[in-house]
C-alpha cells in the first residue's frame, strides 16, 4: 500500500519588518547646504521642503520611508538621514549638533 503523500502546505513566513528603517530625523547642516532643491527634488514621499532660508528640512517626517535618495544625492553632503539602526550602530551623523 502506497503511503499517502503528506499535503502538508508550508506557510511562506511573514515579511520580516525587523530590516525596516525608521527614520527618526533627517538632519541638515545649513553651514553645507545651499539650497539647491536636489533632495526635494527627489524624495519620493515629498517629505522635504526649503525653510524661510532657502535650507532644507523635513516637513513631513512621518512619511519618509528612508531610502536614503536625499542623502545620496546632496552634492554637498549637507543632509543625513537618521534612522533608529544607526544610532543603534553608534552612527547617527550628527557630530555638528
Ligand atoms: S541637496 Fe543638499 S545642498 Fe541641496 S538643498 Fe538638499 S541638503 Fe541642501
Ligand atoms: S530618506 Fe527618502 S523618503 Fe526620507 S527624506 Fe530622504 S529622500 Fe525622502
Amino acid at each position: 500500500m502506497a503511503k499517502e503523500a503528506k499535503q502538508t502546505k508550508e506557510k511562506k513566513p511573514a515579511k520580516s519588518t525587523a530590516k525596516r528603517r525608521k527614520t527618526v530625523a533627517i538632519d541638515v547642516f545649513k553651514a553645507w547646504c545651499k539650497g539647491c532643491g536636489i533632495c526635494v527634488a527627489f524624495c519620493p514621499k515629498g517629505v522635504l521642503a526649503h525653510d524661510e532660508d532657502g535650507h532644507a528640512y523635513a516637513k513631513n517626517l512621518e512619511a519618509c520611508i528612508a531610502c536614503m535618495q536625499c542623502e545620496l544625492r546632496c552634492p554637498d553632503f549637507a543632509i543625513t538621514v537618521i534612522t533608529e539602526d544607526r544610532l543603534n550602530a553608534g552612527k547617527g551623523g550628527i557630530s555638528h549638533v
